[in-house]
């Protein structure tokens, strides 16, 4: 059997172990310490955040963020229908409903139409809801200007879920720092990675002191131990922020890799009509984290077909990300749209798009495509 291509694996710079031994050498093996410091203060000066938090995680992030905004028991809270689930998790936690919004075609991100049309019929059903949380699915920037312009409009806040956008632009800025908080996710399988963690960002120095503070069991200033809130325990480690210290060094090139992997495909595919890519939007830089296909309604092969002849050859890739509103966990919770994430969900399948990808991987994902293609 050839060696296993994997979706999008952890891929390392080689400074990552230095400041790991670092953290050894000073015995900062705590969850803060000068790795921690210092990784907050990259991912800044990367994003062009004012400040950012490092967490165990990028639900520990967005669940801090909802808990800022104090949303609370009863509340509604919008989000994109077409995420991992863990966009939605956090809204549940707090005891919240989650509304869902459908994609547009032109990003498959949250449509600002029936995004204002969910917050008209919520408000006219009694309950404004309290935040909004936009993703950028693979990495590709949502409708941002729309969406904040009704954000805007109707005073509901944006929380950006940037989990798979780290380095993805919107008219030259970073995704994440639009909203009043942005969420980042350095989980095993994103661009970059501290093989589980996250970032909670926002210009707010206020925001993003009152996340620290609730990160580490929301201890008051006292001697002994004292709460007046209830805490989680959701800070980043010393050792992981190393990791993370590492791969912020390399993430322009790991952008880069993941751009040209788009590049191969959409090169290796250009004579098969019967499959598309996601585009990138107009005044939007896609760090293209995943290259997601999408098969004609008329193609003699769908995507079980693909997805099933890579599997036989040891190569893993993915069906698109199942929508909330069709997930039974979700089934009662409000939805706005018509059936566009479930018909990208339908025909769409994620290639293998790790940065660790060689030529040659590359080539025996597209000659396994192309072949199958030929034989129907
Ligand atoms: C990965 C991911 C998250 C969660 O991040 P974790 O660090 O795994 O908790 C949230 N939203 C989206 C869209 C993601 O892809």
């Amino acid at each position: 059997m050839k060696p296993r291509i994997w979706l999008s694996c952890p891929h390392m710079g080689g400074s990552e172990i230095k400041y790991i031994e670092e953290a050894f050498s000073q015995n900062w093996i705590a969850p803060l310490g000068p790795n921690v410091d210092n990784f907050e203060k990259d991912i800044c000066k990367y994003s062009g955040a004012g400040h950012a938090a490092a967490l165990s995680s990028g639900t520990a992030a967005l669940h801090l963020a909802l808990i800022i905004l104090g949303v609370k028991q009863g509340d509604e809270v919008i989000c994109s229908s077409f995420t991992f689930s863990a966009s939605a998790n956090p809204i549940v936690y707090q005891g919240a409903t989650p509304v869902f919004v459908d994609s547009e075609r032109d990003t498959w991100n949250m449509s600002p139409e029936y995004l204002e049309v969910a917050i008209k019929d919520r408000i006219a059903k009694g309950k404004k809801p309290k935040a909004i949380i936009v993703v950028h699915l693979y990495g590709q920037p949502a409708k941002l200007k729309e969406i904040l312009e009704i954000s805007e409009k109707y005073q509901i806040p944006v929380i950006e879920d940037a989990a798979e956008s780290l380095g993805s632009k919107f008219e030259g800025k970073m995704t994440g720092t639009f909203g009043v908080m942005g969420v980042y996710s350095f989980n095993g399988n994103k661009i970059i990675t501290t093989s589980g963690g996250g970032s909670l960002i926002s210009d707010s120095k206020e925001n993003i002191d009152k996340a620290r503070f609730l990160a580490t069991q929301a201890r008051d200033a006292a001697p002994h131990y004292q709460h007046s809130q209830i805490g989680y325990n959701y800070r980043m480690s010393n050792i992981l922020a190393g990791i993370g210290r590492g791969q912020m060094e390399v993430i322009e090139a790991r952008v880069a890799k993941r751009r040209e992997i788009f590049k191969f495909y959409t090169k290796a595919f250009s004579d098969l009509k019967e499959i598309d890519f996601l585009p990138e939007y107009k005044n939007t830089f896609a760090n293209r984290w995943l290259t997601c296909i999408l098969l004609d309604k008329s193609s003699s092969v769908n995507r079980e077909d693909i997805r099933l002849a890579l599997e036989k050859e040891n190569i893993e890739s993915r069906p698109l990300w199942k929508p909330m509103h069709m997930q039974p966990i979700f089934e009662s919770a409000p939805f706005y749209g018509e059936k566009i994430s479930e018909d990208l969900f339908n025909r769409g399948l994620c290639l293998p798009s790790a940065s660790v990808m060689t030529e040659e991987d590359l080539n025996r994902v597209s000659t396994l495509i192309i072949d199958l293609f030929k034989k129907k």
